[in-house]
Protein backbone atom coordinates (compact mmCIF):
# COMPACT_ATOMS: atom_id res chain seq x y z
CA UNK A 1 0.00 0.00 0.00
CA UNK A 2 1.13 3.39 -1.15
CA UNK A 3 1.63 6.41 1.35
CA UNK A 4 2.04 9.96 0.32
CA UNK A 5 3.41 12.29 2.58
CA UNK A 6 1.85 16.11 2.04
CA UNK A 7 3.44 19.24 3.20
CA UNK A 8 1.08 21.14 4.47
CA UNK A 9 0.59 23.50 1.82
CA UNK A 10 1.48 22.09 -1.44
CA UNK A 11 -0.16 22.02 -4.93
CA UNK A 12 -1.05 18.68 -5.61
CA UNK A 13 -1.79 17.83 -9.38
CA UNK A 14 -3.60 14.77 -10.52
CA UNK A 15 -2.49 13.46 -13.47
CA UNK A 16 -4.31 10.45 -15.41
CA UNK A 17 -6.78 9.76 -18.47
CA UNK A 18 -10.20 10.34 -18.24
CA UNK A 19 -11.48 7.18 -16.39
CA UNK A 20 -8.38 6.41 -14.09
CA UNK A 21 -10.09 7.83 -10.84
CA UNK A 22 -8.91 11.17 -10.24
CA UNK A 23 -12.41 12.51 -8.72
CA UNK A 24 -12.72 9.28 -7.02
CA UNK A 25 -9.40 9.30 -5.36
CA UNK A 26 -9.55 13.41 -4.59
CA UNK A 27 -13.21 12.51 -3.02
CA UNK A 28 -11.80 9.72 -0.55
CA UNK A 29 -8.37 11.97 0.27
CA UNK A 30 -9.15 15.40 0.41
CA UNK A 31 -12.03 17.89 1.67
CA UNK A 32 -14.22 18.94 -0.83
CA UNK A 33 -12.91 23.13 -1.12
CA UNK A 34 -9.53 22.21 -1.59
CA UNK A 35 -10.12 19.99 -4.99
CA UNK A 36 -10.73 22.24 -8.10
CA UNK A 37 -11.90 20.19 -10.34
CA UNK A 38 -12.11 21.06 -14.29
CA UNK A 39 -15.37 19.54 -14.60
CA UNK A 40 -17.13 21.59 -12.07
CA UNK A 41 -15.36 24.28 -13.54
CA UNK A 42 -17.35 23.63 -17.19
CA UNK A 43 -20.41 23.07 -14.87
CA UNK A 44 -20.32 27.01 -13.10
CA UNK A 45 -19.33 28.29 -16.18
CA UNK A 46 -21.30 26.31 -19.20
CA UNK A 47 -23.61 23.81 -17.15
CA UNK A 48 -21.80 21.40 -18.70
CA UNK A 49 -19.23 19.06 -17.78
CA UNK A 50 -18.27 17.73 -20.76
CA UNK A 51 -18.94 21.61 -22.83
CA UNK A 52 -15.59 21.32 -24.44
CA UNK A 53 -15.77 25.10 -25.90
CA UNK A 54 -15.80 25.54 -21.78
CA UNK A 55 -12.58 24.60 -21.55
CA UNK A 56 -10.70 28.19 -21.53
CA UNK A 57 -13.22 29.81 -19.12
CA UNK A 58 -13.28 27.09 -16.34
CA UNK A 59 -9.21 27.15 -16.73
CA UNK A 60 -9.13 30.87 -16.59
CA UNK A 61 -11.70 30.32 -13.72
CA UNK A 62 -10.28 27.54 -11.33
CA UNK A 63 -7.23 29.08 -11.57
CA UNK A 64 -8.21 32.60 -10.23
CA UNK A 65 -9.74 30.15 -7.34
CA UNK A 66 -6.80 28.60 -7.28
CA UNK A 67 -4.57 31.77 -6.70
CA UNK A 68 -6.89 32.83 -3.61
CA UNK A 69 -6.56 29.41 -2.43
CA UNK A 70 -2.71 29.91 -2.22
CA UNK A 71 -2.93 33.28 -1.44
CA UNK A 72 -4.28 32.38 1.94
CA UNK A 73 -1.88 29.16 2.47
CA UNK A 74 -4.19 26.40 1.46
CA UNK A 75 -3.34 23.17 0.17
CA UNK A 76 -4.62 22.79 -3.49
CA UNK A 77 -5.18 19.73 -5.59
CA UNK A 78 -6.10 20.53 -9.84
CA UNK A 79 -8.67 17.52 -10.97
CA UNK A 80 -8.15 17.64 -14.54
CA UNK A 81 -6.58 14.80 -16.88
CA UNK A 82 -3.47 17.08 -17.24
CA UNK A 83 -1.50 14.41 -19.28
CA UNK A 84 -0.70 17.42 -21.33
CA UNK A 85 2.97 18.90 -20.88
CA UNK A 86 1.47 22.57 -21.44
CA UNK A 87 -1.30 21.93 -18.78
CA UNK A 88 1.20 20.72 -16.20
CA UNK A 89 4.10 23.72 -16.72
CA UNK A 90 1.11 26.15 -15.85
CA UNK A 91 0.74 24.44 -12.67
CA UNK A 92 4.58 24.16 -11.51
CA UNK A 93 4.15 27.98 -12.63
CA UNK A 94 1.66 28.74 -10.40
CA UNK A 95 3.19 26.66 -7.19
CA UNK A 96 5.77 28.61 -7.74
CA UNK A 97 4.54 32.08 -8.16
CA UNK A 98 3.43 31.04 -4.40
CA UNK A 99 6.68 29.79 -3.36
CA UNK A 100 4.52 26.48 -2.89
CA UNK A 101 5.46 22.82 -3.60
CA UNK A 102 3.86 21.23 -6.79
CA UNK A 103 3.33 17.71 -6.42
CA UNK A 104 2.00 14.95 -8.95
CA UNK A 105 0.18 12.26 -8.14
CA UNK A 106 -0.36 9.92 -11.33
CA UNK A 107 -3.16 7.37 -12.14
CA UNK A 108 -1.25 4.93 -14.76
CA UNK A 109 -3.71 2.20 -15.12
CA UNK A 110 -3.76 0.11 -17.86
CA UNK A 111 -5.41 0.84 -20.95
CA UNK A 112 -7.60 -1.75 -21.21
CA UNK A 113 -9.27 -1.14 -17.74
CA UNK A 114 -9.69 2.45 -18.63
CA UNK A 115 -11.29 1.24 -21.91
CA UNK A 116 -13.83 -1.15 -20.04
CA UNK A 117 -14.61 1.72 -17.55
CA UNK A 118 -15.13 4.11 -20.66
CA UNK A 119 -17.30 1.50 -22.14
CA UNK A 120 -19.71 1.46 -19.18
CA UNK A 121 -19.73 5.05 -18.88
CA UNK A 122 -22.75 6.85 -19.94
CA UNK A 123 -21.85 10.84 -18.50
CA UNK A 124 -18.41 10.80 -21.38
CA UNK A 125 -19.62 11.07 -24.79
CA UNK A 126 -16.68 10.59 -26.48
CA UNK A 127 -14.88 8.05 -28.16
CA UNK A 128 -12.74 5.16 -26.61
CA UNK A 129 -9.69 6.39 -28.84
CA UNK A 130 -9.66 9.56 -26.63
CA UNK A 131 -8.78 7.46 -24.18
CA UNK A 132 -6.00 5.96 -25.94
CA UNK A 133 -4.60 9.61 -26.81
CA UNK A 134 -4.93 10.30 -23.04
CA UNK A 135 -2.80 7.16 -21.85
CA UNK A 136 -0.21 7.41 -24.32
CA UNK A 137 0.18 10.78 -23.58
CA UNK A 138 0.45 10.51 -20.25
CA UNK A 139 3.09 7.25 -20.74
CA UNK A 140 4.88 9.34 -22.53
CA UNK A 141 4.72 12.31 -19.26
CA UNK A 142 5.79 9.93 -16.28
CA UNK A 143 9.25 9.96 -16.70
CA UNK A 144 9.26 13.54 -17.19
CA UNK A 145 7.21 14.97 -14.15
CA UNK A 146 10.07 15.41 -11.96
CA UNK A 147 11.83 17.38 -14.88
CA UNK A 148 8.74 19.73 -15.31
CA UNK A 149 9.66 20.82 -12.11
CA UNK A 150 7.08 18.70 -9.76
CA UNK A 151 9.01 17.97 -6.17
CA UNK A 152 7.11 14.43 -5.60
CA UNK A 153 5.96 12.47 -7.67
CA UNK A 154 3.66 9.26 -7.08
CA UNK A 155 2.73 6.83 -9.74
CA UNK A 156 -0.04 4.80 -9.03
CA UNK A 157 0.03 1.69 -11.64
CA UNK A 158 -3.54 -0.25 -10.79
CA UNK A 159 -7.02 0.41 -9.82
CA UNK A 160 -6.19 -1.20 -6.46
CA UNK A 161 -3.47 1.05 -5.65
CA UNK A 162 -6.06 4.26 -6.64
CA UNK A 163 -8.24 2.39 -4.30
CA UNK A 164 -6.24 2.07 -0.86
CA UNK A 165 -3.64 4.71 -0.99
CA UNK A 166 -3.34 7.19 1.76
CA UNK A 167 -2.12 10.25 2.13
CA UNK A 168 -0.27 11.76 5.92
CA UNK A 169 -0.91 15.70 5.79
CA UNK A 170 1.97 17.44 7.52
CA UNK A 171 1.10 19.78 10.12
P1 LIG B 1 -12.70 11.96 -15.73
O1 LIG B 1 -11.35 12.51 -16.10
O2 LIG B 1 -13.46 11.44 -16.90
O3 LIG B 1 -13.50 12.90 -14.88
P2 LIG B 1 -11.66 10.48 -13.50
O4 LIG B 1 -10.23 10.11 -13.74
O5 LIG B 1 -11.92 11.65 -12.60
O6 LIG B 1 -12.42 10.64 -14.87
P3 LIG B 1 -13.53 9.12 -11.89
O7 LIG B 1 -14.56 10.16 -12.22
O8 LIG B 1 -13.02 9.05 -10.50
O9 LIG B 1 -12.33 9.21 -12.92
O10 LIG B 1 -14.07 7.70 -12.27
C1 LIG B 1 -14.46 7.44 -13.60
C2 LIG B 1 -15.35 6.21 -13.67
O11 LIG B 1 -14.61 5.06 -13.29
C3 LIG B 1 -16.54 6.32 -12.74
O12 LIG B 1 -17.66 5.80 -13.43
C4 LIG B 1 -16.17 5.46 -11.58
O13 LIG B 1 -17.31 4.84 -11.03
C5 LIG B 1 -15.25 4.43 -12.21
N1 LIG B 1 -14.23 4.04 -11.26
C6 LIG B 1 -13.43 4.86 -10.57
N2 LIG B 1 -12.63 4.14 -9.75
C7 LIG B 1 -12.96 2.85 -9.96
C8 LIG B 1 -12.51 1.59 -9.44
N3 LIG B 1 -11.53 1.53 -8.54
N4 LIG B 1 -13.06 0.47 -9.89
C9 LIG B 1 -14.02 0.51 -10.82
N5 LIG B 1 -14.51 1.62 -11.36
C10 LIG B 1 -14.00 2.78 -10.94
Amino acid sequence: MTTIQLPELCLVALVGASGSGKTTLARRMFQPGEVLSSDAFRVLVANDENEQSATNDAFDSLYFVARKRLARGLLTVIDATNVQADARRRIVELAREFDVLPVAIALDLPEDTLVERHRSRTDRPFGAHVIAQQAGLLRRSLRKLQAEGFRQVTVLKTGEDVDTVRVERQR
